[in-house]
């Protein structure tokens, strides 16, 4: 019989917790988004209620779980930009580690047992294999990837002094939409390859810059394993199937096991919308791995992760399909030097 969960969503205003709600209402479960709104935007809380609560400030996290009984938290609260990280440490280990503390720390008071953690490729650093699996050393070369691999430690010893049960799912490259139920990736200040090659095909904005095409690749620029944000949804929702069973910590590396190069992205991209892509190449962007390709046979086997979108057009063309038609959605509010980001 399908159990119906009652699940608070930390960062669900953001770019991958709104389509983690999405996914949880069409499967019949309750949902709560609880997030500061400094990145993440109101329009996009179309399933559930909105808690504005921030998880630097411990009162407000009180508020939130209060009076409300959730089954399981999944945590997409982060700052997640690996150059930002190099040139603002101090935020990256202020939202990513203590924000991760106090909201175990409400957990626990609250007795609420279950977490699934957005995690990164990141906590891996420079790949010394072609395909990366969880048993790969653990080398962040970027503070974003250090206060992740940080977090992740909090949860084994959280698992060990109180019996929390979670799952930390290592995304490599999250990409593409779900137009149709109104969301995708709407960053006030974009960085990610793909919306920067879609707004390179629609003449917004500044040209797309190719960070670096001197890399020890095929083709010099930098390789990245695309997964669809809604196979990242997937996931998580089988992963609180998982934790009904498994006690302890656990991680699952998430990607489609393909790298596609910044070349690929782009030449693909063209395809996709029929339009040309103008670039320029520049220098290599601090933090940045030359390849990242993930090995995710543990989340196939154990998780039963069974990704659906497994070609790089139709990821793309799903977050074209999003930026052609994108809403215009309310300016972020910067309420704190230090706001925890809805990933
Ligand atoms: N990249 C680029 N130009 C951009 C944005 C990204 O060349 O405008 C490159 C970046 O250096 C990296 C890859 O594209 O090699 C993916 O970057 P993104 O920021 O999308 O994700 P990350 O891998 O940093 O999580």
């Amino acid at each position: 019989m399908k159990q119906e969960r009652n699940i608070l969503i930390c960062g669900g205003a953001g770019y991958i917790g709104s389509h983690m709600a999405q996914w949880l209402a069409e499967h019949g479960h309750e949902v709560t988004v609880l997030d500061n709104l400094s990145t993440g935007h109101r329009e996009a809380v179309r399933w559930g209620d909105l808690i504005e609560a921030d998880l630097l400030d411990p009162a407000s996290l009180e508020r939130a779980f209060g009076g409300r009984r959730f089954d399981a938290v999944m945590h997409f609260c982060a700052r997640s930009l690996v150059g930002e990280s190099v040139t603002q440490p101090y935020a990256y280990y202020a939202n990513n580690v203590t924000g991760t503390l106090n909201l175990l720390e409400a957990m626990r008071r609250h007795d609420v047992g279950k977490l699934v953690f957005s995690s990164t490729a990141a906590v891996f650093g420079n790949p010394i294999t072609d395909a990366i699996d969880e048993a790969h050393p653990k080398a962040p070369i970027n503070p974003y990837g250090a206060s992740k691999l940080m977090a992740e430690r909090f949860l084994s010893d959280a698992a060990q002094a109180y019996g929390l049960r979670s799952v930390a799912l290592r995304y490599f490259n999250a990409a593409g939409a779900l137009p149709d139920h109104g969301i995708g990736e709407a960053h006030a200040c974009e960085t990610h390859l793909i919306p920067n090659v879609l707004r390179a095909a629609l003449g917004q904005g500044p040209s797309l810059k190719i960070f670096g095409n001197d890399y020890d690749t095929a083709d010099g620029t930098c390789v990245r394993d695309y997964v669809h944000v809604q196979d990242l949804a997937q996931a998580h929702a089988l992963a609180l199937n998982f934790m009904d069973k498994e006690e302890g910590a656990h991680t699952f590396n998430l990607g489609n096991g393909q790298g596609f190069s910044v070349h690929d992205v782009i030449a693909t991209a063209a395809n996709v919308t029929g339009l040309p892509i103008p670039y320029e190449v520049t220098a290599r962007r601090e933090g940045d791995p030359a390849r990242l390709v993930a090995a995710s046979d543990k989340a196939r086997e154990q998780l039963g992760w069974a990704p659906q979108w497994t070609e790089l057009a139709p990821i793309i063309d799903s977050a074209w399909r999003w930026h052609h038609d994108q809403p215009t959605w309310s300016p972020h509010h910067a309420h704190n030097d230090h706001p925890v980001q809805a990933a």
